[in-house]
């Protein structure tokens, strides 16, 4: 199969809502008057953010989720993505599943592909989606106010209990394990939580490196601190059933990544509307913590005791 036959039989499909897709030198998007365009693009290297034995259908859902959870942290609607695919043989036993998984993830999000670039070398899938916000609504890392709420959405810490168990490096009951793994290899975006809270939280992130991690770079950006209440974040890992201790549980729950999950801050006084946010997308969220004035991150205890525990977030250069 010549490149462009498998261009044709793996990603060519009828264009939807763009003005011009696969097959020409440039897809062609056309934004709705009054939006503007939201735009980011995520690598997946095999060996370092998947394994080689990984399911081709799992993994294609990935792959578009892992982008489409940026243009959720964004509250922007997703329209359309390309493809940059290096594939070491054309191989359709492997080309149908992972299309099938990219796609219908596609088709549940109404995000067409567009066009892309297809190569032999390593395993490694390039995606850059385009997303719709209403110009000024985007969601931004640096609008959150010291005494803002702050909130995760889902749950977080199970992809680090699968890639640990995976590792070697912990052992776990077969349906523990099971469940850990799907929220490591089928993460799901939460578009319709970003797009409910257009309006309604001050900043929001998305967690790809580590709850902690990535809510630094909102706290940065926002110049603030956060106090986290350790008793909220025991109950996030959705794994409850995992034989854990309280500080692995915390450690994974904060710094354990590969969740895909929203963090956001929002006012005490729009707590009614985060509700109403929240029910609409129909997610669950947790409130975690404030942020302070005070720089920094503490985790506490009940009595409000700071945890001398340091958490660090996946750091691909650590
Ligand atoms: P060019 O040589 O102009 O870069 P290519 O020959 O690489 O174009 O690609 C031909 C067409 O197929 C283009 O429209 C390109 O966007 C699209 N395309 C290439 N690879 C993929 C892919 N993996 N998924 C979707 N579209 C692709
Ligand atoms: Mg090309």
């Amino acid at each position: 199969m010549g490149e462009f036959d498998l261009i044709e039989r793996f990603f060519k499909r009828p264009v939807q809502r763009a003005a011009l897709g696969v097959g020409d030198d440039c897809a062609l998007l056309q934004p709705a008057p009054g939006m503007q365009l939201a735009v980011s693009s995520d690598m997946l290297v095999e060996g370092r953010h998947f394994l080689s034995t990984v399911d081709p259908r799992a993994l294609g859902h990935k792959a578009l989720a892992v982008n489409l959870s940026d243009l959720a942290a964004c509250g922007a609607k997703p329209l359309a993505f390309t493809l940059a695919l290096a594939l070491p043989a054309d191989d359709a036993a492997w080309l149908e599943p992972f299309s099938q998984g990219l796609l219908a993830l596609a088709d549940a999000h109404g995000c067409e592909l567009v066009g892309g670039d297809t190569t032999r070398g390593p395993l490694n899938i390039c995606i850059t989606v385009f997303g719709e916000v209403p110009r000024g609504q985007a969601l931004l890392r640096s609008g959150a106010q010291a005494g803002d709420d702050i909130y995760v959405s889902g749950t977080v810490g199970d992809a680090r209990l699968a890639l640990e168990v995976f590792r070697g490096s912990l052992a776990m009951p077969q349906e523990v394990f099971t469940q850990a793994r799907a929220r490591m290899e089928q993460p799901t975006p939460r578009v319709a939580l970003g797009l409910a809270l257009r309006g309604v939280a001050t900043a929001a992130v998305d967690v790809s490196d580590g709850l902690l991690g990535d809510l630094s770079h909102v706290l940065k950006a926002s110049s603030v601190g956060a106090r986290i209440e350790a008793a909220a974040a025991l109950g996030l890992m959705a794994c409850v059933d995992a034989p854990l201790s309280p500080a692995q549980r915390l450690d994974f729950a904060l710094a354990g990544g590969d969740d895909y999950e929203l963090v956001f801050t929002a006012p005490p006084s729009a707590r009614g509307r985060v509700k109403g946010a929240v029910a609409h997308a129909q997610v669950q969220v947790t409130r975690i913590g404030s942020t302070t004035a005070a720089p920094g991150v503490q985790v506490v205890d009940a009595q409000g005791q700071p945890l001398d525990q340091r958490f660090g977030s996946f750091d691909h250069f650590g």
